[in-house]
């Protein structure tokens, strides 16, 4: 899945200030040379193994599995070092930053888990760092705020419009500008101007690069039929489709968050509201009003309450190679519950969103079914107890 001058069909690109041309442009010369060199590959892999944890199981769910009676594996991105996947594309890209010549890291951050893994990936390296964060953000995550602070990290809030994430995510880019030539902004999904999707999407494309691996020694099959992964920016997502899009066998199935609903204005299900437009340097789908204002989004995961989407997911969705639905709050919230009580895993609500559509379809009885776990309900647990 390799984009073409920067774009997936009619998405993509990197629509950015001049003042990044250079950053972008050294980024865009040298990224896949330095990705593909075996000293590279020699290192990330490591690290992987001994630092993060991988590869992480995909378990066969014997609960899950009689209840929907079908064949469910859940992949386990929870039990990454940091609780979620994000940690494969911070250490990606921190080894790609060093390689460089880069000298300082800045982040943006929505819950804190993307900080979080930037942070750590610093602290590893031995890295400034620093993360900026929505004050209303810095408010709702306490937690990650102070995890953030005790790894070495400096925590900027934003306090512009929503003081959120898409304005965390204005004022990272504001400060790289102002410092273009020493910084590497590592942006926490697939999105943002040319390279940055195709690079995060080949850090996370270990998670199906496992799925096959383990899949193939657990049942003989190197494909399943549906892989189901939740989509904010789409990076867990396209990291579990990655090996398996240009099969014919592999249905996959993105799932955006409906917040209360698609029509309710308290939504973040960016595809199904079905607007083009530019966010953060790339062509793609975005939730804004008829004169081009973006709406602020809503989902009761943090992780997937961003206005815009990938330009990957744009792509798959108009080309028809996944299907996009969407996964309200409420269903989230109970299958979130139902996992931690069937299966004992206390998932994240982002996960959950992808788990809750296993009721949405009736998957056959002989069919594989992998849903990808892409982090751990830690962090949720303020949001869990008002429903149990
Ligand atoms: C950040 C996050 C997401 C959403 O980001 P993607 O780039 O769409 O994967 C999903 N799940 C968890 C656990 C997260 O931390």
């Amino acid at each position: 899945m390799k984009p073409i001058n920067g774009f997936y069909g009619e998405f993509g690109g990197a629509f950015i200030p001049e003042m990044l041309y250079p950053n972008v442009r050294e980024l865009e010369k040298e990224y896949q040379y330095i990705i593909d060199s075996e000293d590279f590959q020699k290192e990330f892999r490591s690290l992987l193994r001994d630092y993060v944890g991988r590869p992480t199981p995909l378990y066969f769910s014997k609960n899950l599995s009689e209840k929907y009676q079908t064949n469910i594996y859940l992949k386990r991105e929870d039990l990454n070092h940091t609780g979620a996947h994000k940690i494969n594309n911070t250490i990606g890209q921190i080894l790609l930053a060093k390689r460089v010549g880069k000298k300082r890291i800045i982040a943006e951050t929505g819950a804190g888990q993307h900080g979080v893994a930037t942070a750590t990936a610093c602290a590893l390296v031995g890295m400034e760092c620093s993360v900026f964060m929505g004050a209303v953000d810095i408010d709702r995550q306490a937690p990650n705020v102070q995890r953030m602070k005790l790894l070495g990290a400096k925590v900027i809030p934003a306090t512009s419009g929503s003081q959120t994430l898409k304005d965390a995510t204005n004022e990272a880019i504001r400060e790289w500008i102002n410092n273009p030539l020493d910084t590497h902004y590592i942006i926490g999904s697939v999105v943002g101007p040319h390279p940055y999707p195709d690079m995060v999407a080949q850090f996370q494309s270990i998670i199906s690069e496992e799925i096959k691996n383990q899949l193939f020694d657990q049942t003989g099959k190197e494909a399943p039929d549906h892989v189901i992964a939740c989509v904010g920016g789409g990076s867990n997502a396209i990291g579990a489709f990655y090996h398996f899009i240009d099969n014919d066998i592999t249905q996959l199935i993105a799932v955006e968050a409906a917040g209360h609903g698609v029509q309710t204005g308290k939504t973040a299900a960016t595809i199904a509201l079905g607007k083009k437009g530019i966010i953060h340097g790339s062509q793609t789908f975005l939730m804004q009003t008829e004169d081009g204002q973006i709406v602020e989004p809503h989902s009761i995961s943090a992780g997937l309450d961003y206005p815009g989407i990938g330009p990957i997911h744009a792509y798959l969705s108009e080309s028809k190679k996944a299907k996009i639905v969407s996964i309200s709050d409420q269903e989230a919230i109970e299958a979130g519950i139902f996992l931690s009580r069937t299966e004992g895993i206390i998932p994240a609500l982002e996960s959950a969103h992808a788990l809750a559509y296993l009721e949405k379809e009736n998957f056959g009885k002989e069919e594989i079914v992998v849903v990808n776990l892409s982090g751990r309900g830690d962090k949720d647990m303020v949001t869990y107890e008002k429903y149990i």
